[in-house]
């Protein structure tokens, strides 16, 4: 069960804030919390996935602290917001898994996933310390228990996705007034895929009172685009494959290659980035245990593309088949924390932005 405090917390926030209405410009949580007069826990996940926490209106309240109120907006939204995550997912006594992140649980995992193919390997009489003709990744893991491995584990992550979303979906529709129509659904998606309300009163973001620069949209976008295109370059991968019977390794300047060195290098540069500024930004905009859910999240983004990157720069040499093994190990460690990391952030986001295109609001 959610806290009682936790919703208490969020309701005098946004009672404080309805009254004051001084920060309605900053982004759609202002408008949409305009609408209403109480705030139900459904209500509160909404505005909380449509909060950026951009930090603009705490820096702007005359009621943060030490007044009195104590309003911190940013905060108290994440906190609801990584409540809401764990409420929602599923199977949900997982829902804890949110909260024990850390670099190390993220490097732990991927190594032991690494040590597990490792052994399998091993006890397969793969050859892991000389080169492989043709640089074969499938004469290291054969292509059947790939397929069935990343293909079992990709069906029960978007299944458990799309449970968690739903659930969200179906609870912050119950008061709804206007249904979500296609167009709707374009704009949200339109607003999440450009960062629209990360900054809504300029083109910088907001980390500390007196610094903004625009290197977190930036950075953000690298990693985003930078996933997309990896996952594109995985899929022309897999049709290659089954459709043309075109086999892996493909060439430097084939499509899955380009797509996937374009996405590996977005993946380098965007979470350094958002590694480094995360070590600049003010720790009063975020709330206990999202630490560990962010740099958990960005270190296996970052160390999936390193060893991607140096499996295909080094694919002809003796190490290849160790490569591919650690790879590999990162790629499912990042696989099974989806439902349960950072990377559902996302989802809930565009599905509140939907809903706040269908609410009509303007600004
Ligand atoms: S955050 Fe502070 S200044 Fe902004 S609307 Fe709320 S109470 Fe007013
Ligand atoms: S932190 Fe930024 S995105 Fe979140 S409610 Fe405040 S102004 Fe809006």
């Amino acid at each position: 069960m959610r806290p009682l405090e936790l919703v208490r917390e969020g309701q005098h926030v946004m009672a404080v804030c309805n009254a004051c209405r001084y920060c309605e410009q900053y982004c759609p949580v202002f408008p949409a919390m305009e609408q209403r007069l109480t705030f139900a826990a459904a209500d509160l996940d909404y505005l909380a996935s449509l909060c950026h926490n951009c930090g603009e209106c705490l820096y702007s309240c005359q009621f943060a602290p030490p007044h009195e109120f104590g309003i911190n907006v940013p905060r108290t939204l994440a906190a609801i917001r990584l409540r809401s995550y764990e409420e929602y997912c599923w199977p949900r006594a997982l829902g804890g898994m949110f909260r024990q992140h850390s670099i190390g649980t993220a490097l732990a995992l991927a190594v032991a996933f690494s040590v597990v193919m490792f052994a399998a390997a091993w006890l397969n009489g793969s050859r892991l310390l000389e080169p492989v003709a043709g640089a074969d990744f499938y004469a290291v893991v054969p292509h059947g228990v790939m397929v069935a491995l990343f293909g079992a584990v990709g069906l029960f992550v978007a299944i458990a996705i799309a449970i968690g979303v739903g659930g969200f979906w179906r609870d912050t529709q119950r008061e709804a007034r206007s249904k979500a129509g296609a167009a709707d659904l374009l704009r949200g998606l339109r607003d999440a895929l450009t960062l629209r309300h990360l900054h809504t009163t300029g083109p910088d973001c907001t980390s500390n009172e007196e610094e903004r620069s625009p290197w977190r949209r930036y950075c953000h976008h690298a990693t985003f685009y930078g996933f997309v295109l990896c996952f594109a370059s995985t899929t022309v991968a897999a049709i290659y494959h089954s459709v043309f019977g075109w086999h892996a390794p493909y060439a430097y300047t084939s499509l899955p290659v380009v797509l996937g060195s374009a996405g590996g290098l977005g993946l380098v540069a965007g979470p350094l980035g958002l590694f480094a500024l995360r070590r600049k930004r003010d720790p009063a905009l975020t709330a206990a245990g999202y630490a560990g859910l962010d740099e958990s999240f960005i270190v296996l983004l970052l160390l999936t593309s390193v060893t991607g990157m140096a499996l295909l720069v080094l694919r002809d040499g003796a190490l290849m088949g160790a490569l591919l093994l650690v790879h590999l190990g990162f790629v499912l460690a990042l696989f099974v924390t989806l439902p349960y990391g950072k990377f559902v952030h996302g989802l809930y986001r565009v599905a509140a932005l939907v809903k706040y295109s269908a609410e009509k609001i303007k600004n």
